[in-house]
């Protein structure tokens, strides 16, 4: 009986330390995934005021970038 419950147990080790070893590399990869992507995100200059804004939330208008709409339309 014990040796049953003991070799559940060892079963359920190595099922659970494969787990952990396939997942890992994966939580890895996407952490770096999202780094890339932190870097990708650049600050970038307002033509018009000068603010600084992220290349995700400019507004790009004839190849220059601009922090809202309001500035594109003024340039
Ligand atoms: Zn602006």
């Amino acid at each position: 009986m014990l040796l049953k419950i003991l070799l559940i147990i060892a079963v359920i080790a190595v099922i659970y330390f494969f787990f952990i070893k396939k997942s890992t590399p994966l939580t890895k990869e996407r952490h770096d995934n999202k780094k890339r992507k932190d870097d990708e995100e650049t600050m970038i200059e307002c033509a018009t005021c000068g603010t600084y804004i992220s290349t995700s939330e400019a507004i790009v208008s004839s190849g220059k970038f601009y922090c809202s709409t309001e500035c594109r339309d003024k340039a």
